[in-house]
């Protein structure tokens, strides 16, 4: 059984201080619930980090980088490495956001390098996968996907592979009003999780977790996260408060319960 994720990205919010509070407040709310079937992560800006990892400390709120180097270290002015990120207590890296691929350029190739570099370090990359509303309306986008997935992961093992996260994030969908539809989120995932088996095998087919992200929003998570290929909810906006990502982690810990009594049946 695959443990089901629930995490934010705050991309370029929340600063230090904020961070502080974020963090305290929502330890605060989680020693109220019973979050044990979950992994939690948060991604603050590199400057939050520590802020944010001293406040959380005490939970098992896990916290990741936005993004990072595929070099250790060298001549790479700006930019901040996989033993950085583990040096200030991260344990997860997100990659190939939309963003970075839309603003900054940044190809499957690049996240390629990355990812190796992540996991030679021992953090767990959350690899963003989705298409763009044009190649949505072509009818290219499990093409896409595949083509998105192989090139990441193109220089691990097979065995390597369920150490990653993969994160199914519509292009179209982040920063919207609307979420993809439960039927559609369902059929990518179901999709990405069958071209898993067919190109690196059975195993890492059943224990990749892919998560869903997008607009996720505390009235749609909980049908989002009860699809059966869904094992997580990746959420921007609606997390941006400690109220509301204590409320999609409470989502996805009832979704951990419903889903392991389903499959004890
Ligand atoms: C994101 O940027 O990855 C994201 C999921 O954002 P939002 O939830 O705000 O659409």
């Amino acid at each position: 059984m695959r443990r089901l994720i629930a995490g934010t990205g705050w991309k370029m919010n929340i600063g230090a201080a904020e961070a502080a509070c974020y963090g305290s407040e929502l330890a605060r709310r989680l020693a109220l619930l019973d979050v044990s079937a979950v992994d939690i992560f948060v991604l603050p800006p590199f400057t939050s980090l520590h802020a944010a990892s001293a406040a959380l400390a005490a939970t098992p709120v896990a916290i990741g980088g936005q993004n990072m180097h595929w070099e250790d270290s060298g001549a790479w002015t700006g930019e901040i490495s996989a033993p950085m990120l583990v040096e200030g207590g991260c344990r997860y890296v997100e990659l190939a956001h939309s963003e970075r691929l839309y603003h900054f350029g940044e190809s499957y190739e690049l996240v390629g390098r990355k990812v190796d570099s992540a996991l030679r370090s021992g953090l767990t990359p959350i690899i963003c996968l989705g298409e763009t509303a044009q190649e949505k309306s072509d009818g290219r986008t499990d093409a896409i996907l595949l083509e998105q997935v192989l090139t990441a992961l193109a220089g691990q093992p097979d065995s390597r592979v369920p150490d990653v996260i993969l994160a199914y994030e519509p292009r179209w969908a982040i920063g919207g009003a609307q979420a993809a539809t439960p039927d559609y989120v369902a059929e990518r995932h179901a999709i990405l999780r069958r071209n898993l088996k067919t190109h690196r095998g059975q195993d890492a087919a059943e224990r990749t977790r892919i998560i869903y992200g997008g607009s996720v929003t505390p009235e749609n998570g909980p049908q989002l996260i009860s699809i059966d290929d869904v094992d997580g909810l990746f959420v921007g906006r609606a997390a941006w408060t400690p109220e509301g990502f204590a409320r999609i982690i409470e989502i996805v810990a009832g979704a951990a319960q419903s889903k392991r009594s389903r499959q004890s049946d």
